[in-house]
């Protein structure tokens, strides 16, 4: 089969692998309809994540049909059509009957590596280095799928792959770093970044309750759709002081929930961010925390930091005096995905929301290299790939 991978930093490749096969009585195999680079395949491709290796297939986001299942599989058959959430859960240990999905204790065979990194390990993800577990990923023709009755939403609907894709991940995303923020009437929501999980978790907000929502980002398309689509008021922060100007626009408290959906990645201007780029170069902090910091900086007294951006190791400089003294509350995490996903169908189906307002870019799975370069470089005011094998 084609499939997509790594060879390298800024370096991937489709290539010609052999086709997966069942490895176990809980398996499925998924023959890929479509699929989609999520900000998160961009921190592995720029090399930030440690134990991905060359030959690696990526891709997280995917759907298709099912087209073999294991002996011991009975709540899928060959035929269905399914979306397999990012994260690879069990269904059956301590953390997945909690609903803590992407904590799954199970599906992880390489929980030692990750054990070093964090002092446990967190589920098995696709096409997310080994220290997730090494799965092969979803850009590609074919996928191997683990704990099949677990890993799936069954589509019954006619709704189009493009409608439904995104709950198996960035949607999933932007809803649960509003939910777990617990949103009360009159609520305002600032929201840092407007790619897929920023725009994602603006809609989220507004569904949730929230009175307003505030979006912070520097791409004039991506401020624009999330003025226009996500009812927000937009902030550059390139051309002004995002602190200063999220205390006009609340009566001077600040946000009462502060989304970080930015991640590692932050880019930034003056001397903090280029402290956090060299540190990050040298490789004596993975990670670059612009946005993090400014959102605890930002947030109003007893409010809510909630982050979604994803974080690989230290971070320096973090204001924790600040969260401490203004008694904020922290949430955080990989997605939960089983625990939205099925819901987050029903609202589409329902005709409350139409997630494929964000794709920019349908492309071949052969030029998903091409996808890659213009996704992370935000070229051609990309904000969503879509890959069809
Ligand atoms: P993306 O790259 O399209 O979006 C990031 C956005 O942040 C860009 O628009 C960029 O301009 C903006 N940005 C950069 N620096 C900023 C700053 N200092 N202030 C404000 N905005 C800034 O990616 P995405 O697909 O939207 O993903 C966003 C983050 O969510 C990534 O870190 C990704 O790994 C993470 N993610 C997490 C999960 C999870 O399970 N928690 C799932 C999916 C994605
Ligand atoms: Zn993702």
């Amino acid at each position: 089969m084609k499939a997509l991978r790594y060879h390298g930093a800024r370096d991937v490749r489709v290539e010609t692998v052999p086709d997966p096969q069942l490895a176990d009585g809980k398996d499925m195999i998924v023959k890929v309809t479509a699929c989609a680079i999520c900000g998160s395949d961009l921190h592995l491709y720029d090399g930030l994540i440690p134990t991905l290796q060359k030959g690696d297939i990526l891709g997280h986001e995917f759907m298709g049909e099912v087209l073999e299942v294991g002996r011991e599989v009975r709540d899928v058959q060959k035929g269905d059509r399914v979306v397999v959430p990012f994260n690879i859960s069990c269904g059956d240990c301590f953390f997945c009957k909690r609903q803590l999905w992407s904590l799954c204790d199970r599906s992880n065979p390489n929980a030692a590596l990750a054990t070093k990194q964090f002092g446990a390990a967190p589920a098995g993800l696709f096409g997310y280095s080994h220290m997730f577990g090494g799965y092969p990923g979803g850009q590609a023709e074919y996928v191997r799928v683990p704990f099949a009755d677990v890993n799936h939403v069954k589509i019954e609907t006619d709704l189009s792959d493009e409608q439904v894709l995104f709950i198996g991940d960035i949607f999933s995303t932007g809803f649960m770093a509003v939910d777990v923020c617990d949103v009360q009437e009159g609520d305002v929501v600032a929201v840092w970044g407007c790619g897929p999980v920023g725009l994602f978790a603006l809609k989220s907000a507004l569904m949730l309750g929230a009175k307003r929502v505030i979006a912070i980002d520097r791409f004039p398309e991506r401020l624009e759709l999330a003025r226009t689509k996500c009812d927000a008021t937009p902030i550059d922060y390139e051309k002004s002081d995002v602190i200063e100007v999220l205390k006009e626009l609340t009566s001077g408290r600040g946000p009462d929930i502060c989304i970080d959906a930015v991640g590692m990645e932050a880019h930034g201007h003056g001397l903090e961010f280029w402290y956090d780029r060299v540190k990050q170069a040298v490789g004596l902090q993975t990670d670059r925390p612009t946005a993090l910091r400014q959102a605890v900086m930002a947030c109003r007294k007893g409010g809510t930091v909630s982050v979604p951006g994803v974080y690989g190791g230290p971070i320096d400089h973090f204001p924790f005096g600040a969260a401490f003294n203004k008694g904020l509350t922290l949430k955080m995490g990989q997605t939960h995905t089983h625990r939205y996903a099925p819901a987050l169908l029903q609202r589409i189906a329902a005709g409350e929301i139409d997630p494929s307002f964000i794709i920019t870019h349908r492309l071949h799975l052969e030029e998903a290299p091409k996808g890659y370069d213009i996704f992370q470089h935000k070229k051609e005011g990309c904000i969503k790939v879509v890959l069809k094998p």
